[in-house]
């Protein structure tokens, strides 16, 4: 099919034909909501294999990724190293459910990255690290109220699909349907960035808080960085009250250096969670923290918490493998020069054209319209609503981006400096066919 300028629409086919039949098997099509492509067409694209930073559709259309699993293909899709490591174990079996040493050497890694993590368990998903260390924190605290910010996303465990604006006073409901109001109760949902919020909140909530937990760099409404003294604000503030700060570190975890967003802000969290990079590709999630908090989990412990395929020696080895090369010492370097080559591209477009770009470490995101923006309610002022038609274009252009406005895309060590040349001029021309929308 031609364009109007001419040039090869490509074909899509095979994806519709699969997301045809996918949606009369599986609810919306999709085993997660944000790939049916909701916020542009509906027509997801069928992945059928990755390799380096490219994804091969079953129409066999090749796309660049920025979006990487959704962080997690730090080191490129199937990378030797990990797929060598993944090869051995399988040959080992692929799960015993029963202790491994695999697993002790996983957690000694992790320890030896995260010095505020003394004692650390492998569990199967980011959203049940954040689940557990939320019952873990209510029960060392000995007090329920979870304090988190709008727009940071912790997985999809009850207590934290709270809406902003809910808490004990005011509307108490989910942002799901499902969950019980009584549930919500003991959740507050307060702007990012906003210290006064926070302060104001331990004042009015005094004694009850028992956690404060926070996306350290918020990748889930957008990108957006913490305000200068945000994060200590947070440190100190759950400390003096007796709350654990707990660092949501599934995305900001190994991205952009071995000890994440708590090494490069120098803050000491009570918990942290990980995710997605940890598992090397397979679903895997962690959370750890002070050994008197980790303490109190089961077997030694009454907080229970268990999983048949939690240390799963296959995800374990990826894991290890994944984590072995990003213990070179040059890897974060190469990663961020070569970012800051993309960085500087992107700085130069955001000029021309009517965008804001925010960039951290090598993650980024795009907003239409020039805009301040610190929290949830800014990204909601930005004009998303041209998100579907920059989305379509992109895609057009061989480019695939995190599909919806509120998530951040993501470089991998396996993206080249021509690479980032192709990235720019797709985003140029993709914002040109769209500017006349809004200037
Ligand atoms: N926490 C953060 C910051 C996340 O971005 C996500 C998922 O994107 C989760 C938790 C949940 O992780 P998972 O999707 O592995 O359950």
């Amino acid at each position: 099919m031609l364009t109007t300028t001419g040039k090869l629409m490509m074909s899509r086919e095979k994806s519709a034909l699969a997301m045809e039949r996918a949606r009369k098997v599986i609810p919306g099509g999709v085993n997660s909501p944000v790939r049916a492509f909701k916020a542009i067409d509906g027509k997801p694209v069928f992945i059928k294999k990755a390799r380096g930073n490219v994804l091969l559709d079953e129409d066999n259309n090749r796309f660049t990724d920025y979006c990487l699993s959704w962080g997690v293909a730090i080191t490129g899709y199937n990378h030797p190293h990990v797929r060598a490591a993944v090869h051995e174990a399988i040959e080992d079996g692929t799960t015993y459910g029963t202790a491994t040493e695999y697993e002790v050497v996983l957690a000694e890694k992790i320890t030896s990255h995260y010095p505020s993590v003394e004692k650390v368990r492998m569990v199967n998903s980011g959203t049940e690290a954040v689940m557990s260390a939320i019952r873990l924190a209510r029960a060392y605290t000995g007090k329920h109220i979870i304090l988190k910010f709008d727009g940071c996303y912790h997985g999809h465990s009850d207590s934290l699909l709270v809406s902003a604006g809910s808490g004990l006073a005011e509307t108490k409901s989910s942002s799901s349907g499902g969950v019980p109001d009584k549930l919500v109760e003991y959740t507050l949902s307060l702007p990012f960035n906003n210290e006064l919020a926070v302060t104001k909140a331990f004042e009015k909530y005094h004694n009850q808080i028992a956690a404060v937990i926070v996306e350290p760099v918020a990748a889930n409404m957008g990108l957006i960085n913490p305000r200068e003294g945000f994060l200590k604000h947070l440190e100190k503030i759950s400390r003096a009250n007796k709350a654990l700060l707990i660092f949501d570190e599934v995305i900001t975890g190994y991205r952009f250096g071995l000890s994440g967003a708590q090494g490069f802000f120098n803050i000491t969290p009570d918990l942290t969670c990980l995710g997605k990079i940890v598992g090397g590709g397979f679903p895997a999630g962690a959370f750890g923290g002070k050994a008197s908090i980790m303490d109190m989990l089961a077997p030694d412990g009454p907080v229970y918490q268990a999983g048949t395929l939690s240390g799963n020696p296959v995800a374990v080895r990826a894991g290890i493998a994944t984590l072995e090369l990003l213990e070179d010492k040059d890897f974060y370097r190469h990663l961020d020069m070569s970012f800051q080559i993309l960085r500087e591209r992107l700085m130069e477009t955001e000029q021309e054209f009517n965008v804001t770009i925010h960039t951290f470490g090598n993650m980024f995101s795009i907003f239409f319209g020039k805009h301040l923006i610190h929290s949830f309610s800014d990204v909601v002022n930005t004009n998303t609503a041209l998100f579907a038609e920059f989305y379509k274009s992109m895609l057009e252009e061989g480019i695939y981006l995190s599909p919806s406005p509120f998530e951040t895309h993501f470089i991998s060590s396996a993206h080249t400096i021509q690479n980032f040349s192709d990235f720019n001029d797709a985003l140029k021309k993709s914002l040109k066919k769209i500017s006349v929308k809004y200037e």
